[in-house]
């Protein structure tokens, strides 16, 4: 472990910067679509990379997605980028989502297999006649158009993933066909993430694998996406949550709190860049992103420099 805490010097200009994005999921409701924009809206100033916008399981936020993309190109500053799966449609079809994506000026892809129809748990089975996997969707988005692609990785592995290396060589896959970047699965524990990282670069991937970061804004539901997903939740984020079920105020300065631990040790050990999972909630992750220096209008506070541990992820 690195013992200057440099996220504590924010004084001195001569370090990478920190870099952010952030991921929301497209609404159902007009409810949902003025909270979606009520989150961009408040975020936007921070200036991210790029913000992503998923794409529902099977497929079943197409439209949606499509249109929340299209509306943040239209009336943002952002740059956005289109999640997209291979689950349950032909190569055609998702090769037309692709051209409609590059038409509507999208420049920046999140290529993803997707979960089985079922759910996790269930065997995925392509398509016949769709794309295999997240290495087979890279392939086809960069044959289609010239769009940045970004994949998925698993720090404590996927869960179809027979073993680390198994998921390992597929990163490797995706890299192969032209990803550029890789999202981590949330985690809690940095330690995990700083193994991983090791055995990629070990393999010989050297694209940057960005932390994701999922600021637990409700315990139960981050656990059983946890359960789901293949992620770890330690026993001492489940007590730092105990007793709180009936005090949200207690429970969002926990919140904070562990988000704040969780960020600013990565940062201790040389990591700048961030990808938040909002769930189309802004203030936590505003609050981190503060203490991380951003400042409204892209200012931020310098920071002091630094040799971080293990290269920049
Ligand atoms: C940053 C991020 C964003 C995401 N966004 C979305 C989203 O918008 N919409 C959505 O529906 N889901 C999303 N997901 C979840 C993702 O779709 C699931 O985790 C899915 O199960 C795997 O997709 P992938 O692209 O990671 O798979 P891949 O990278 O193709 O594979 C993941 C691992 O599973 C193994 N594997 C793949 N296929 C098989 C097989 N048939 N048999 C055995 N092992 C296999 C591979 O070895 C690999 O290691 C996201 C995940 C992350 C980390």
């Amino acid at each position: 472990m690195n013992s200057v805490r440099h996220s504590r010097f924010t004084d001195n200009g001569s370090a990478p910067p920190i870099r952010v994005s952030f991921e929301f999921f497209p609404p159902k409701t007009a409810e949902m679509e003025t909270t979606l924009w009520e989150a961009i809206a408040r975020l936007a100033p921070l200036q991210p990379t790029f913000v992503s916008v998923t794409y529902g399981a099977g497929g079943s936020t197409r439209e949606r997605t499509h249109a929340t993309v299209k509306r943040i190109i239209a009336e943002t500053m952002l740059t956005p980028a289109a999640h997209l799966t291979c689950v349950a449609a032909t190569r055609a079809e998702i090769d037309a989502v692709i051209e409609a994506y590059a038409q509507a000026g999208v420049r920046h892809i999140v290529a993803l297999r997707g979960d089985p129809i079922g759910g996790i748990g269930e065997r995925f089975a392509p398509h016949p006649g769709g794309y295999r996997n997240g290495a087979d969707l890279v392939s086809g988005i960069k044959r289609i158009a010239d769009i940045e692609v970004s994949v998925s990785a698993y720090p404590e592995k996927h869960p179809d993933s027979a073993d680390v290396t198994a998921d390992i060589d597929m990163l490797k896959a995706k890299v192969d066909a032209g990803a550029t970047r890789a999202i981590t699965q949330f985690f809690f524990e940095n330690s995990l993430y700083f193994r991983y990282l090791e055995r990629v670069r070990k393999s010989g991937i050297d694209i940057p694998i960005v932390p994701g970061i999922l600021p637990v804004q409700n315990f139960t539901q981050t656990k059983n996406f946890a359960a789901r997903t293949g992620a770890s939740v330690p026993a001492w984020l489940a007590r730092r949550f105990d007793g709180l079920d009936n005090d949200p105020t207690t429970r969002k300065l926990i919140a904070a709190a562990v988000a704040a631990e969780q960020v600013l040790d990565l940062v201790d050990q040389g990591v700048t860049d961030f990808h938040f999972y909002t769930m189309n909630r802004p203030e936590l992750v505003y609050a981190i992103c503060h203490l991380l220096g951003l400042r409204p209008g892209g200012a931020q506070a310098p920071r002091a420099p630094f040799s971080p541990a293990i290269e920049q992820a």
